[in-house]
């Protein structure tokens, strides 16, 4: 029996989606364990993308999108007045399925977040570059063409560059919504070590529709269905070992 750890800098409680009329999402309660990968999975529809999208208020922009509940993050509800969306997407990056590196150089794009965030001094810009090349693994890859455009860099590489570009602003949190499914086996692979190596330092949530992906590499494990977050728990447990049948049959392939 694996228990649950209790502290955890991002939470939802009653977290409930509406686009429009039609419900996405409902009553979501959910504590993501720090420094540890979650993997929120489930059958095409069910809501994972859109709860995820939640969590640093990526729907804020969807005009027919409505939210209730209660998302903290620290001791903060996303939502207050005083938050800013800007401010807390610095703290919770997300990632998304197809690399979108902006069409400028490689440094460009991871040292445009910090620029914009009041980071002037080429030499600080440099160091915050360097760093977070090195930590999403494509340093070695990308020193000597810095300058060159990022749309020059193979897929896995752009969305390594976006998981570079993420962590240049230095969040405490990445969401990231299916980050390999558009990626041949072997960017797939790279981009599921990076992901263990990270959770070192980032609590780090992912969406994923391959169910062997979420077993590899997350540690928790929550499973959805139908806008419903039917189980969630130690990835090990949810799939050896699941409470609920619909898990189960989402498991063992018997829908999807
Ligand atoms: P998943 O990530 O599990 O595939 P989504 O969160 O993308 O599920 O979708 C959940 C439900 O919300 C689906 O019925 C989908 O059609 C609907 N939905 C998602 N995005 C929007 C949107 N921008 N406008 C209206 N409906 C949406």
């Amino acid at each position: 029996m694996v228990f649950l750890p209790t502290h955890s800098i991002l939470s939802a409680e009653g977290v409930t989606v509406a686009y429009g009329d039609k419900l996405a999402v409902q009553n979501i309660n959910l504590k993501f364990p720090d420094q540890a990968i979650t993997a929120l999975i489930g059958p095409s529809g069910c809501g994972k993308s859109t709860f995820l999208r939640c969590l640093n208020r990526m729907n804020d922009s969807i005009a027919h999108c409505q939210i209730t509940g209660k998302i903290h993050y620290r001791d903060i509800e996303i939502h207050s007045p005083e938050v800013n969306a800007f401010e807390l997407r610095k703290q919770i990056g997300m990632v998304f399925q197809k690399p979108n590196p902006f069409a400028k150089s490689i440094y460009k794009n991871v040292a445009y977040g910090p620029a914009h965030h009041g980071v002037k001094k080429k030499k600080e810009l440099d160091e915050i570059v360097e760093t977070a090349l090195r930590k999403a693994a494509l340093w070695d890859e990308v020193k000597d063409k810095l300058h060159s455009s990022a749309l020059s860099l193979s897929g896995g590489q752009q969305q390594r560059l976006c998981i570079a570009r993420a962590i240049a602003l230095k969040p405490q949190v990445l969401l990231l919504d299916e980050p390999a499914s558009a990626l041949d086996p072997i960017s797939t692979r790279k981009i599921e070590e990076l992901m263990c190596e990270l959770k070192k330092e980032y609590t780090i949530i992912v969406v994923t529709h391959n169910m062997q992906q979420a077993a590899r590499i997350s540690d928790y494990t929550a499973f959805f269905y139908m806008g419903n977050l039917v189980e969630f728990g130690a990835t090990e447990e949810i799939f050896t070992t699941p409470q609920d049948e619909r898990t189960a049959g989402y498991i063992a392939g018997n829908f999807g």
